[in-house]
């Protein structure tokens, strides 16, 4: 049998690995992105929000008495790099990039529905206050990306037909 508190607190460490991950592919993105300033803008907003979640994350576990674990989020890092790596190599890679966005977003909002549940069975109003918060900060960059996507791809395709190649994103 495992502990509802100790399921909570793996989910916890989970979010703490996943919003790392977010980090590095925000940041990634928003260096590269030379020509789409409102994009970038909004990207460089959520970079503040991602990293504010993280301290949240490890007020809620410092609150819980558990602790979050370094190597979880060097993986978590690690596989943000490659992803970003990978998408340099794409000449479209600032549509491919929103397009991995929008996921990320709602990977994000889907697991802490899971952390407000999973902390209100623990009788843990605190953190399922917080989750709750994060949640509704997940939601509106994913509403911002939707509202976006349409005029991202259109720019884009724009520069790619008058552009020589040069400077999509
Ligand atoms: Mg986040
Ligand atoms: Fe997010």
């Amino acid at each position: 049998m495992t502990d509802m508190n100790d399921r909570l607190n793996q989910w916890l460490r989970d979010a703490h690995a996943m919003e790392e991950q977010a980090e590095q592919m925000l940041d990634a993105q928003a260096r590269r992105i030379e020509n789409y300033p409102e994009l970038k803008a909004r990207i460089e907003q959520h970079i503040s929000e991602t990293r504010s979640q993280k301290q949240r994350l490890e007020a809620c576990m410092e609150k819980r008495g558990t602790s979050w674990s370094g190597m979880k989020d060097l993986a978590a890092q690690f596989s943000a790099l490659m992803q970003a790596a990978g998408g340099m190599f794409a000449g479209d890679e600032v549509v491919k990039g929103s397009m991995a966005s929008y996921t990320f977003e709602h990977l994000e909002i889907v697991s802490y529905r899971i952390l407000v549940a999973a902390a209100e069975a623990a009788g843990d109003a605190e953190t399922a206050r917080v989750c709750e918060e994060i949640c509704r900060e997940e939601e509106a960059m994913a509403s911002w990306l939707q509202d976006h996507i349409p005029q991202v791809t259109q720019a884009y395709l724009m520069r790619e037909a008058t552009d020589s190649g040069a400077a999509k994103r």
